[in-house]
Parts: C-alpha cells; structure tokens; sequence
C-alpha cells in the first residue's frame, strides 16, 4: 500500500512516498512554497520517481502551512504533530525537535512514543528563521546554501546585535563597508540565529536528546553555533527538510489501514 505525505511551507513543498509505511521510495522538495506551483511539482516528482499513479495513493496527507490550500490531499495534519511523528520514527531517543523552517522556528517536546507534550513557535518574525539566513547570504554575495563553508573559515565571531532582519541586513552591510572579513560576518550570522532558536529552546524547556530539523539543519554553521549556545549536543535528523513530509506519509498510513478514517489531529 502507497500513501503519501505532504509538507507545504512558506519557502518550499516536500513530498515523501512510503510502502506499506515504513519503506521510504520517493521524496521531493522543490524551492517553492505554499501559493505557488510548488507542492504540485512536489507531488509530481515524487510520483514519477516512484513509478506510481495518484490514483495508486491509499491515503496523501498534507501538513505545513500552506496545508489547507491543497485540494489533493485526503486529510490535513498540523506540522507539529507531523514533525513529532517523523522525528520519532527516525529518532527514537529525540525528546526535543528544533525546527527551522523558512520563516517560522518551533521547539516541540515529545513523548516516549513520539506525542507531542509541548511546543512554541516564532512565527511572527524572520529572525532565526530560514528568511534572515538568506537575506544576509543575499547581502554576502552567496547562496544560504554557501554560508556554512563561508563560516567555516571564521577566525573571529563579528556580532550581529540587531535581531530585526531588516537593521541586521545594514549591519552586515556596514560591516562590510568597515572591511569585515565575510566568514566572520557570517559566524555573527549563525550566531544570531542559535541566539533566537535557543531561546525559543529554553521556553519549551530541555530535554535531550535534541534533534534539529527543517531546511535550516542543513545549514552546519547554525547547527554548531546553537551546540554552543545550549551547551548541549544536537543531532540532525535524517533528511531533516524531510521529517514533517514522513510523518505525514506515516499518518497516512495509519489512516489508511484504518479504511480512511481520519485521526482529527489538528
Ligand atoms: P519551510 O518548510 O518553512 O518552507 P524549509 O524547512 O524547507 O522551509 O527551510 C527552508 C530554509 O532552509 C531556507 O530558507 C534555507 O535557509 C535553508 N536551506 C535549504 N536548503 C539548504 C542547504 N542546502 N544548505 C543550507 N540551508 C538550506
């Protein structure tokens, strides 16, 4: 049996095709959100990655949050419950998850069996979000996927005092102006970002192991900045853009076996 899961974000679409729920035999994530053609692409690429039709799909759950604006999927599942589900199918130790998205972060708690107990969300600002990362790439001449291998070659942290993205944007431009190495701007970046993720961190309260996901986990400058700032060692899921889209495909499964019952897991 085919399901299917579907994460529809802000920044991208992942899709994730599993049989029998627990094979994992296609994914996708296109570089296109919610309001565009992005999840219909995702869902395509999956689909002729693993030779399936859609009529072959038992059961497609759509999570993230561009969820309810996708008329393809037989359910909608938040991408709390969704997260939880697909980090503890690959983590089992995980108690904490710390997602980045593309402009929101979240730290959830979740039991021995991978429910959620707690979260809290930043939703309402770029910062330490996937967003600030790629306007200061933007305003470091790079892509967000070079900033890492910039950081790398740091040999000091030049701070980013602004939180808002908007006066950090002309801080690193300053910075710049002043003769500021770009790899050491770009620590002050990830730096800033573990700062606000850390404290989202700190409010849901602790417990390892900790795993991190999101497009964000990809990014190992953030990654160990925030090890720095928790003083606590992290772990990347596997596929970390992908643990939402997996929980969903799990989901699906359930309610799938269930003859497509949903769960009303909001
Ligand atoms: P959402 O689900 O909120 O749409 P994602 O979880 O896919 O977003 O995260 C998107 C963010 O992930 C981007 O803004 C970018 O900062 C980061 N990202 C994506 N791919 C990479 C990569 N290869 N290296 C570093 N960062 C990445």
């Amino acid at each position: 049996m085919y399901t299917m899961g579907i994460d529809i974000g802000s920044t991208t679409s992942k899709t994730v095709i599993l049989l029998n729920g627990e094979q994992l035999i296609a994914s996708s994530v296109i570089k296109a959100g919610t309001g565009t053609t992005g999840p219909l692409r995702a869902l395509e690429e999956a689909l002729s990655q693993a030779q399936v039709s859609l009529n072959e799909m038992a059961w497609i759950i759509a999570t993230g949050y561009g969820r309810n604006n996708f008329q393809m999927a037989s359910e909608q599942i938040s991408e709390i419950s969704c997260q939880a589900r697909g980090v503890h199918f690959l983590v089992t130790s995980a108690r904490t998850v710390l997602d980045i998205g593309g402009q929101d972060a979240k730290a959830i708690r979740i039991g021995e069996r991978g429910e959620v107990l707690n979260f809290v969300m930043n939703e309402k600002c770029a910062a330490g979000t996937g967003r600030f990362l790629e306007v200061m790439a933007g305003a470091l001449e790079c892509d967000v996927s070079q900033l890492a291998q910039l950081a790398a070659e740091a040999t000091r942290v030049a701070a980013i005092s602004s939180t808002c993205t908007v006066f950090a944007e002309s801080e690193v431009i300053s910075q710049l102006a002043a003769g500021e190495a770009r790899a050491n701007i770009a620590a002050g970046i990830h730096q800033s970002v573990a700062r606000r993720v850390a404290g989202l961190a700190g409010r849901v309260g602790l417990v390892p192991d900790l795993v991190v996901t999101g497009g964000v986990a990809k990014n190992r400058g953030v990654v160990e900045a925030l090890e720095e700032e928790l003083k606590l060692p992290i772990r990347v899921a596997p596929m970390p853009q992908l643990t939402a889209a997996l929980g969903a495909a799990l989901y699906a499964f359930q309610s799938a076996k269930r003859g497509g019952k949903s769960f009303h897991i909001v």
